[in-house]
């Protein structure tokens, strides 16, 4: 297994023009190019300047932030760049610590086109994991960039506190497969998420990642049908309880997520 280093940013080109950057802590952010200007998606949270990694060791070109969800591990360095785009649903989860300014935060939803010369990046609605998350499609590149919504390839956090319940999620996920289909995203394009398993595994060999994609998220929206009609029961997490509610784990095919009781109606 890939040896990931620790305590310090590093990068990798995942395909031409697009970067991967590790943050050390388990986030991925990632740097998207045209010619002459870059999308970055998303920031971690490492304690250390973001925008000066980029610069000194990926791109000097202007940089245009998009934020996935507000989530502190991927929102918290939104101070460094002039504005960001995220959806404003998500304004209360950006921790104070972040100094995001939301006047300069650019609201977003489903089918906006965010456009830098040479590229674009289409909003797709993926709510459920929080109010405003998003996916974005950069239709060039055939990429798709979904920070937490449907797993980064493990599992699907749905058990923290503003998480949709199952068949808000399972619509969503539904529309925003269609949609991307629409786009003309199908198995063969590359989907980059939000933390670092899906590319190199957990350190718990139990725990292998499946690839996302679009058939994962078709069978995640059949894993929330399943679990609302009881076909399947999800397995209790005890290490998790810590989270306010208890935890329970279900899987069906590539999807698995992590939910609470309340969650499944
Ligand atoms: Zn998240």
């Amino acid at each position: 297994m890939h040896e990931l280093e620790r305590d310090k940013y590093t990068h990798e080109q995942v395909m031409p023009e697009i970067t991967w950057i590790y943050d050390g802590i388990n986030d991925s952010i990632y740097v998207d190019e045209s010619e002459t200007e870059a999308f970055v998606i998303d920031t971690g949270m490492r304690d250390e300047n973001l925008t000066n990694y980029i610069r000194e060791h990926i791109t000097k070109k202007p940089l245009t932030l998009v934020v996935t969800h507000g989530h502190l591990d991927h929102s918290m360095k939104v101070s460094e760049f002039d504005c960001f785009y995220m959806s404003k649903k998500d304004d209360h989860l950006v921790p104070t610590e972040a100094h995001a300014d939301f006047n300069k935060r650019i609201d977003i939803n489903g089918s906006d086109v965010i456009t830098i010369p040479g590229l674009d990046l289409v909003v797709v609605d993926s709510a459920g994991h929080t109010p405003g998350s998003v996916s974005f499609v950069d239709r060039k590149h055939r990429a798709v960039f979904h920070g937490d919504a449907f797993s980064s390839g493990a599992n699907v956090w749905m058990q923290l506190p503003g998480c949709s319940d199952l068949s808000a999620y399972r619509k969503t996920i539904l529309e925003a497969a269609a949609k991307m289909r629409d786009l003309g995203v199908d198995e063969s394009w590359t989907f980059l998420g939000g933390h670092y398993e899906q590319k190199f595994g957990f350190p718990d060999p139990r725990y292998q990642p499946n690839e996302p994609g679009l058939l994962l998220m078709e069978q995640m929206a059949e894993l929330c049908q399943k679990l609302i009609d009881g076909e399947i029961q999800g397995e209790l997490v005890p290490e998790m309880v810590r989270f306010g509610d208890t935890v329970y784990s279900a899987r069906y095919e590539k999807a698995w997520m992590l939910y609470t009781l309340k969650q499944v109606k």
